[in-house]
């Protein structure tokens, strides 16, 4: 645990010291957040304007829907770690593009290799895509869609090690669309219950 949250800390030091695409228009770095000996490991899109001013993710109205649907199976923050794709926030929320999923991703698979979780929950179509394209940016476009694959679980090799991989709904749209809530919380349960199963640890 401590080694994982040295490895954590160097790499975000090292992160924070480059010119990625996005910083200059940024107020902060947002690395991630949570447990680094953790068995489930959550990827989200991009900081909004409370995780920039803060400099963590999710601590804004997803955020705080996400902690909600994490409490509703058993878990808080000091379950999971959770970190996104891309670490800075672009200008106006806009959709992320693809040179600075380029530019950002290596450390989010750094800290894939950190982690080593049992389990990634991918949130929303970037994060999905990304995950289930096997991190390869060219490869994204391929991949279904969050309304076919949530709740679906998946194996993706990264970095040379497997991993099972289970898309959600991000939050956010869960906030824009409140149809979507009882299928989130039903893919919820669904986790729990595979953690329950499956994980090592037991939760
Ligand atoms: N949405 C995300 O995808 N990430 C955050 O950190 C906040 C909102």
């Amino acid at each position: 645990m401590a080694d994982k949250l040295i490895m954590l800390t160097e790499l975000r030091e090292s992160l924070s010291q480059l010119d990625l695409p996005l910083k200059e228009t940024a107020t902060n770095l947002v690395f991630g957040k949570g447990n680094p000996a953790t068995d489930i490991l959550f990827i989200g899109e991009a900081p909004g304007k409370n995780e920039d001013l803060q400099g963590l993710p999710f601590v804004g109205a997803a955020g705080k829907l996400l902690d909600t649907m994490l409490k509703s199976i058993g878990l808080t923050i000091d379950d999971i770690y959770i970190a996104n794709i891309l670490k800075y926030r672009p200008p106006n929320n806009r959709e992320p593009q693809k040179d600075e999923i380029m530019a950002h991703t290596p450390y989010l698979i750094e800290q894939i290799k950190i982690i080593q979780p049992k389990i990634i929950v991918t949130l929303g179509n970037y994060a999905t895509k990304f995950v289930l394209s096997g991190c390869s940016v060219d490869k994204m476009d391929a991949v279904p869609g969050i309304s076919t694959l949530h709740g679906k679980e998946k194996k993706v090799v990264i970095a040379g090690t497997s991993y099972r991989v289970v898309p959600m709904y991000h939050p956010a749209a869960l906030i824009y669309d409140q149809r979507l809530r009882p299928v989130a919380e039903l893919d919820f349960k669904n986790l729990k219950e595979e953690l329950g199963q499956r994980t090592l640890g037991g939760y």
